[in-house]
């Protein structure tokens, strides 16, 4: 049988690529994944390995030191890397959202100053919008930047950063007044600031603390944390491109790259479980017979496989849509919202099953059934999704009467 989720159309480079991928989760992330992921560790042996693969740089341009691979290369990647444990491909998400913020977006010396240590994995990137109470309205944010001569004075609290820990350099979106008139819209009074730290907890800059990682039902290893800001002192060239009044709209396109990866890191997830479910039918004997015998059984096999299958097209359909150099709102809207639904359906009936054995953390499936549910809320969630989905419809299907 031809595995589940090609992708027709592949250049060899791009072939070659996820075949290494592949084999790295093969051989270096599944047979680790939910022992690291129960003790909740950092996989630094696993991201030392992506580093030399050069994933860190998969779509920072050549010039940069980068692989200057396509979206649809990064996203099948995910796809693979996910299918190997979620949480290490969120390791690498927000790195190149950053990226790729900077390069659609950066002034040139921010772009030769941070692009080849990003494509290094020297410096590794994490975003941060949300806030202890917004995460869906964005234009609710309150943390605030003030000007002071050459610098910005940067006030405020963050929430659900990933990567806040790990990383050297957060992309953080404030509210600056300066230039913006009272009454200017929300959305055009915001600046994304580039904030170099060190990595670790504490305050790893003065004016700048990251508490410590929140403890998760799932999405392990990976760190995820809060950041505070008390007069932090940002220097006016790092505001992204240069300009303020910039950063909803910065945000909102790395956002929108950000959503076909996660929608392939449900086609990952979602893979797997199809992998585990297809695997323990064959295996687990009742009546007489392996359960894949039973007809109730096959027939989750065949509507898990089918979700895997067009959750896959979609992705694959996003992400190609943006390489093609068009707006891809809608299709990284409905791919993100349909693989982050059927990962989740296919993931229970993977669980369902594996019987009994599925809630006993020995089975990977108990892992996944944790890491689902992550995939409904992350860059945006489902009622987020369907709101840009319906918007974007009525504009392509405006009625003319
Ligand atoms: C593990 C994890 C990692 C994360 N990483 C990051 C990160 O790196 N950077 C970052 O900036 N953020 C990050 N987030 C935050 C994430 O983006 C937000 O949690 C998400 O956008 C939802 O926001 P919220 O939690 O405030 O929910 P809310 O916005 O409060 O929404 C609560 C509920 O109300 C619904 N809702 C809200 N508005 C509407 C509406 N208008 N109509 C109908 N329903 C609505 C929502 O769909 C949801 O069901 C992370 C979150 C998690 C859990």
């Amino acid at each position: 049988m031809a595995r589940l989720a090609q992708t027709a159309g592949l250049t060899d480079v791009q072939q070659e690529i996820l075949s290494t991928v592949r084999d790295f989760v093969d051989k270096e992330i599944i047979p680790v994944a939910t022992e690291l992921e129960h003790r909740d560790e950092y996989p630094q042996q696993i991201v030392d390995g992506l580093r030399e693969l050069g994933l860190f740089g998969l779509m920072i341009p050549e010039e940069y030191g980068g692989l200057g691979e396509s979206l649809l290369t990064y996203a099948l990647c995910v796809e693979e890397i996910a299918r190997g444990w979620m949480s290490v491909s969120g390791i690498i998400n927000t790195h190149f959202i950053v990226a790729y913020m900077l390069k659609q977006h950066g002034t040139q010396e921010q772009k030769d100053h941070f692009l080849p240590r990003m494509a290094a994995g020297d410096v590794r990137g994490a975003f941060s919008m949300s806030e202890p109470g917004l995460g869906s309205d964005v234009s609710a944010i309150t943390s605030k930047a003030v000007r002071d001569g050459d610098e910005y004075v940067l006030t405020g609290q963050k929430m659900w950063l990933t990567n806040g820990g790990t990383s050297s350099l957060v992309a953080v979106l404030v509210r600056s007044d300066e230039g913006h008139p009272e009454g200017t819209a929300p959305h055009k009074s915001m600046t994304t600031f580039l904030v170099e730290k060190e990595p670790g907890f504490g305050e790893v800059r003065p004016g700048l603390t990251i508490p410590g990682k929140i403890d998760k039902m799932g999405y392990k290893g990976v760190d995820t944390t809060e950041l505070i800001m008390d007069g932090l002192r940002v220097p006016a060239d790092r505001v992204l491109g240069g300009v303020t009044g910039r950063g909803f709209y910065q945000m909102m396109d790395g956002v929108e790259v950000g959503r076909v990866n996660v929608a392939a890191r449900g086609c990952g997830v979602a893979q797997r479980a199809f992998e585990l479910g297809v695997r323990y039918a064959q295996q687990r004997h009742t009546f007489g017979r392996p359960i894949a015998q039973h007809q109730a059984i096959q027939f989750k096999l065949a509507e898990m496989a089918t979700k895997v299958e067009a959750a896959h097209a979609m992705m694959v359909n996003a992400a190609r849509k943006k390489d093609s150099g068009e707006r891809n709102d809608l299709e990284a809207g409905m791919a993100k919202y349909l693989a982050s639904e059927y990962c989740k359906e296919v993931v229970e009936d993977a669980f369902r099953i594996h019987g009994g054995y599925g809630f006993s953390k020995e089975y990977e499936i108990e892992r996944l059934y944790r890491e689902a549910p992550m995939l409904l809320i992350g860059e945006g969630t489902a009622e987020i999704q369907k709101m840009i989905i319906g918007r974007r419809l009525l504009e392509e299907y405006r009625f003319q009467g």
